[in-house]
């Protein structure tokens, strides 16, 4: 990694530097319930059909098309059919048998009337319209053959891909073990929330901003408790938490002061730290410290949450084995015009109207304003060649929900 002074790293530079950094987790199985959101660690072949056998789609009567032709007509009812009945008798011709949604179709019956056609008879049953040979009925393998791959190995498991493996039969599914993520804020002037503020003092809020991004995006995460701008209360923090850690993310302390106490004791210790060509959140970091992979953030909390988005949140995902790493962009027309400074990436907040496919800013670029972070449901980007952008004109957003 480069640590000239003069030339910016590109985000797509420091991007591939933190996907590098954070190796894929173990593979292990674990009930389907539990695995929301996770991606499958490989192809899911059904063992079974689906469906498994030929089945009704209606509530009604099981027959042969034939023998309803001349509806009305009157046949007698030779058997009753619930679903998950499983001994059936052959369908005589010129009979019905009653059958209920997802039962199985006798042998000998092509097709099911539904109720609505009938008086509903018990004994015998009056049918009063016809239907077509196959009518009503699911054929088994319809919607998967046996052997078919149903999920791609990298594929998101999301309600309806944990429904279709459990449909398949399957209780367990591998995936990639969430990642351990340690949260270590930084700063002498961070006060726990919940206790008074002296003068020059204010809240800490990186920790449990980074943290529940971290666990939306599939991860775990532990909040290490902050630490001030001393580099020996720095490490003692992180010792023996170093073991239980798939990756450490630091906030704060590494821009161009004095008393940057993360540079300060990473630098020289396998992290490296450089600024990049974005804004907010110039000033990163990465590398392994005693083998752990280390990702520092900047402090300004807009800037830390951004730089998650764009390098952390990717790097868990590709973790986890998720075969799409990166949100979804759209574009969309910008309400107002806007300024980037050039040769950077910028990141504003915005307001999406996905209906109209407008888009608004809020706050400035300034990276210190949460309050309109938390009110943001996408980041607006600005490409590095463009300075300027007028109101009206298409913009690339990133939905920020979920
Ligand atoms: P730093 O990168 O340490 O110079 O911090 C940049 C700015 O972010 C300063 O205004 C800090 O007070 C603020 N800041 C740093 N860490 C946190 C944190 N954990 N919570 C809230 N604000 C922070
Ligand atoms: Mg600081």
């Amino acid at each position: 990694m480069s640590t000239s002074a003069t030339r910016l790293a590109s985000v797509d530079e420091h991007l591939s530097t933190v996907l590098g950094l954070v190796g894929n987790t173990p593979v292990e199985r674990i009930p389907v319930a539990d695995c929301l959101g996770l991606a499958i660690a490989e192809d899911l072949r059904s063992p079974v059909a689906l469906p498994p056998f030929d089945n009704s789609a209606m509530d009604g009567y099981a027959v042969r098309a034939r023998d309803i032709r001349d509806a009305p007509v009157e046949l007698p009812v030779t058997d009753d059919i619930p679903a998950g009945k499983t001994e059936l008798t052959d369908l005589a011709p010129g009979t019905a048998q009653r059958i209920m949604t997802g039962a199985p179709v006798p042998p000998g019956a092509d097709a099911v009337v539904q109720v609505e056609l009938t008086d509903g008879g018990v004994e015998r049953v009056l049918v009063h319209g016809e239907v077509e040979p196959g009518a009503h009925i699911r054929r088994a393998g319809e919607d998967v053959r046996v052997g078919d791959v149903v999920l791609r190995a990298g594929a998101e498991l999301g309600p309806a891909q944990l429904g279709l493996a459990a449909a398949v039969g399957a209780g367990e599914l591998p995936v990639r073990r969430r990642p351990r993520v340690l949260v270590l804020s930084t700063g002498s002037e961070l006060v726990a929330p919940g206790n008074p503020l002296l003068p020059g003092q204010i809240y800490e809020s990186n920790g449990v901003m980074l943290a529940a991004a971290i666990r939306s995006a599939g991860a775990l995460a532990e909040v290490l408790s902050f630490v001030p701008d001393d580099v020996e209360a720095f490490h003692r923090a992180l010792e023996d938490r170093l073991e239980s850690a798939d990756l450490i993310v630091t906030s704060g302390g590494v821009s161009a002061g004095a008393y940057e106490v993360v540079k300060d004791a990473f630098t020289g210790n396998g992290v490296e730290f450089r600024k990049v060509a974005m804004q907010p959140g110039m000033p990163q970091g990465a590398g392994k410290y005693r083998g752990v992979p280390v990702v520092t953030l900047p402090g300004n909390p807009v800037s830390a949450q951004v730089s998650f988005e764009v390098f952390l949140r990717p790097a868990l995902r590709s973790a986890m084995g998720h075969a799409v790493i990166q949100r979804p962009t759209r574009s969309a027309v910008i309400t107002e015009a806007l300024r980037s400074p050039s040769g950077r990436r910028q990141f504003r907040r915005g307001l999406l109207d996905p209906a109209a496919g407008t888009v608004e800013l809020v706050g400035g670029p300034g990276s210190h304003l949460l309050s309109a972070l938390a009110v943001a449901n996408c980041l607006v980007v600005v490409p590095e060649g463009v300075s300027e952008v007028a109101a009206g004109e298409a913009v690339t957003v990133v939905g920020l929900d979920a």
